[in-house]
């Protein structure tokens, strides 16, 4: 039985998740922990859970996902597992910052990549991976069947999208990524988005004014 914990983290309101399961093995998805209170946080949710951190993912690489990833590969030595097709989007990250006016560290760099039908597994856990570019060049979401949910990203919110105006964005390969990858799953199964609230595929069918 998986457990799901979001963090919202940095000036961009950013969803951070962790997942564990009986084993106390745990994950950590777009680590965006960006103040020292933010990374503190998510240690010591992992030291009081006693939890055992053995992989970093990332659905997509803007900074506000990507901020926490030097933090926890200076605490648990885990770098990021991506998209390969991402890495651009990685890249522009530091400039990004300048932009923003946002210090990101160094982020370490990615050694293995992930692609759709890679099964991602962790304690007695499995995720399934399924390709969703549209808002990034680069994107994907993790599907658990047992129990039902999505961490899905910056690819569907409740009643909106993900933006699509920045480099590597385009709205119809997006609406498409939904359309053909996530409207797909049964019309209960709850999507944890990168930023906001959480969802359903149901609800988002009925409701979602992007998609009508
Ligand atoms: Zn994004």
């Amino acid at each position: 039985m998986i457990t799901i914990s979001a963090f919202t983290f940095n000036p961009f309101q950013e969803n951070t998740f962790i997942l564990n399961d009986e084993t106390n093995d745990c994950i950590i998805i777009d680590a965006g922990c960006y103040s020292s209170q933010e990374k503190a946080q998510l240690s010591s949710y992992i030291t009081e859970k006693q939890l055992h951190p053995k992989l970093l993912l990332n659905t997509h690489c803007h900074i506000d996902h990507v901020l926490g990833n030097a933090y926890v590969y200076e605490q648990y030595g885990l770098k990021t597992q991506m998209h390969k097709a991402d890495l651009p989007t990685l890249e522009m990250a530091p400039l990004s910052g300048k932009m923003w006016d946002i210090g990101l560290e160094d982020v370490p760099e990615p050694e293995e990549f992930i692609v759709e039908g890679d099964l991602i597994e962790f304690g007695n856990s499995k995720l399934e991976i399924l390709f969703t570019p549209g808002h990034s060049i680069g994107h994907i979401v993790f599907v658990n069947h047992q129990q039902k949910f999505v961490i899905g990203g910056d690819v569907l919110f409740k009643q909106s999208i993900g933006r699509t105006d920045l480099p590597g964005g385009n709205h119809q390969q997006l609406l498409n990524s939904i359309r053909t990858k996530l409207f797909t799953l049964d019309d209960d199964y709850v999507v944890y988005p990168g930023h906001g609230p959480e969802t359903t595929i149901g609800y988002e069918k009925k409701h979602n004014p992007f998609l009508l």
